[in-house]
């Protein structure tokens, strides 16, 4: 029987959670989407494998031929899922991982109920700012733009009550161990997840908030 998942992982630009998602692959045989955006490269960013880099134009020709699964506007770019890569690793009995922003997370969900939804929250969001501004350092964002991405971080984080699991990137190995236990745990039917349900982490996810 073909038991491909699909799971969707959501956390606030700076949080680390590419370093988490690179780990995983190591270890999890799991297809990574990547995503189309219309945003440009940073530095050492690959097209075709960071992500597919469009032109607005492009990119609205796929919206208009039902090429993406999902796509949203994020920090006044546009960013979408292609559809058929999706498609034909779950037909080939693959999971798959994507990594977006809440808007899109929540379109794939109405789609494909079963997907699971993870949230992966910063410590705290001086943790966050304080990575952001040292990201800029090389990327060359200016303040206002952090600060954009500090706001838009906030507002993602308000929807991490309605995933179906949450967990904190802190101290590395743990978190690793805790996405490595929700990814195969999810997978057959999320018993003893309890603890990383955000209905439990409600209170993680609000002290975060509180804190800014
Ligand atoms: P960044 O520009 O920092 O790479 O990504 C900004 C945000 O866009 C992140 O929260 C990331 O998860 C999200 N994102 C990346 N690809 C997609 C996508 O295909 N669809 C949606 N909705 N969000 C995406």
């Amino acid at each position: 029987m073909n038991n491909a998942k699909l799971f969707i992982i959501s956390a606030p630009s700076g949080c680390g959670k590419g370093t988490l998602i690179e780990m995983l692959k190591k270890e999890y045989d799991i297809f990574l989407s990547v995503s189309c955006t219309t945003r440009a490269p940073r530095n050492g960013e690959k097209d075709k494998i960071n992500y597919i880099f469009l032109s607005p134009e492009l990119f609205e020709e796929t919206v208009k031929n039902d090429g993406f699964l999902e796509h949203a506007s994020f920090s006044g770019a546009s960013y979408g899922t292609p559809k058929a890569p999706v498609d034909e690793s779950i037909a080939a009995g693959r999971d798959v991982l994507l990594e977006i922003e809440p808007q899109g997370a929540f379109q794939v969900k109405k789609k494909r109920p079963d997907a699971v939804m993870l949230f992966i929250l910063p410590p705290s969001l001086a943790s966050l700012d304080r990575r952001l501004h040292r990201r800029a350092e090389t990327s060359g964002e200016s303040e206002q733009q952090i600060q954009k991405r500090l706001a838009t971080a906030r507002a993602d984080i308000e929807r991490a009550f309605e995933y179906d699991y949450v967990m904190i990137n802190g101290e590395l190995d743990k978190a690793f161990d805790d996405l490595k236990k929700i990814i195969t745990l999810a997978k057959n039917g999320g018993e003893g997840l309890e603890a990383f349900s955000a209905e439990n982490m409600k209170d993680k996810i609000q002290e975060v908030l509180d804190l800014c």
